[in-house]
């Protein structure tokens, strides 16, 4: 299959990490921070799904993901972790900005991955900020916007601070996520999906999450993905 394929090819690009912690079953085995560690067993998450061990050993090295598994499989800790741990890794502080965007399709699958940020998160120094639009007034965020780390948002309020949040950067930008990313790349979000991309610098890091992959080639050239790792876990999708 091809996966298989593409795991050797990134095994060899890698080195060692990858071949070390392809096997692994726990999340206290991975290369990750104690922090992390602890803000995991806060929930008491020991054994990493099928896709957290999928694609963790590749995110954790950097690498581009498209990630496919049915809803209810763990995606949301596939991204976190990584998104967590490179900005751990770069020392990202208060001064430096936007270093994670994640976008989700709605308000409410926004809110639940931002509890889970929180969560694990809890005992790193980064902050996070909920940007969802609705009744949430648009001005106070704007005032604290460009001090968050790491951005949880729906396209139309990312947007929204793109175009006017006086000095909104994210010209740092490390990683980006799109959760549920076949809703997200779907015609109803071109556009703002294309006018967020346009304002992103293209050296990052881009992890796409979701219940069906994705396979088009323009989607995929639309985000600049490097040599993506191409993962699914469950056989329907
Ligand atoms: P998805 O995004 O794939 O639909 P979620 O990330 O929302 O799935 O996770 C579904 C549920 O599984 C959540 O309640 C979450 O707390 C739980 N979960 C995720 N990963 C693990 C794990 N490794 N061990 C135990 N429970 C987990
Ligand atoms: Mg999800």
């Amino acid at each position: 299959p091809p996966t298989d394929r593409a795991s050797a090819a990134s095994a060899s690009a890698s080195g060692g990490d990858l071949r070390a912690y392809a096997g692994v079953k726990l999340f206290s085995d991975l290369p990750i921070s104690k922090k992390t560690k602890d803000g995991l067993a806060r929930k008491r998450y020991v054994e990493m799904s099928d896709i957290q061990r999928a694609s963790l050993p590749h995110s954790l090295c950097g690498r581009d993901i498209l990630g496919a598994a049915k809803t209810g499989s763990g995606k949301t800790l596939a991204f976190v972790i990584p998104v967590i741990e490179k900005l751990y890794r770069a020392r990202w502080g208060p001064e430096d900005g936007v270093g994670s965007i994640i976008i989700s399709p709605t308000k409410e699958l926004a809110g639940q991955l931002f509890e889970e940020l929180k969560i694990v998160g809890k005992y790193h120094g980064l902050s996070a900020g909920l940007l969802i639009g609705g009744r949430k007034d648009v001005d106070a965020e704007k005032e604290c916007v460009n001090a968050l780390n790491v951005l949880v948002c729906t396209p139309g309020r990312l947007l929204q601070h793109m175009n006017e949040t006086p000095n909104f950067e994210c010209s740092q930008l490390q990683v980006l996520v799109l959760d549920e990313a076949d809703r997200i790349l779907d015609a109803g979000f071109k556009k703002e999906l294309d006018a967020i991309i346009s304002q992103l610098p293209r050296q990052r890091q881009t992890l796409l999450f979701s219940a069906t992959q994705t396979k088009s080639v323009k989607d995929l050239a639309r985000l600049s993905l490097k040599d993506p790792e191409y993962i699914s876990v469950h056989a329907e999708s």
